[in-house]
């Protein structure tokens, strides 16, 4: 007997851990597949002492490497508006969400 609740929990699972695992999804459409803010409660401002640029899946503005800078990239502030990984649209650095997982080098 099939349990839906099962295969929910499993997409929801796959969706937000593994970014988008799920057959037939190129590269390219799973970047748009990111979640909406209000899912994951994003607040533009930290929790404590958690916040989007002690995240393991933000990503800083371009320019902020030494390897964009290699590239002729202009390099930006630390408090440049970024990307993440798993929620769609800006991110500030000093926000903050549910989906919050602190990097594994700080
Ligand atoms: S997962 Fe949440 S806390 Fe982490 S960078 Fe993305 S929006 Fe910020």
């Amino acid at each position: 007997m099939k349990n839906p609740l099962s295969r929910r929990r499993f997409l929801r699972t796959m969706l937000t851990t593994a970014g988008c695992a799920l057959p037939g999804v190129t590269v390219a459409r799973a970047a748009t597949l990111r979640l909406a803010k209000v899912i994951v409660h994003y607040q533009d401002h930290p929790k404590g002492h958690d916040m989007c640029g002690m995240c393991r899946f933000f990503l800083p503005a371009v320019g902020h490497s030494n390897g964009m800078m290699m590239q002729g990239l202009k390099p930006t502030g630390t408090m440049a508006m970024g990307h993440c990984v798993k929620v769609a649209g800006r991110i500030s650095p000093m926000g903050y969400c549910v989906l919050f997982t602190p990097r594994l080098d700080k």
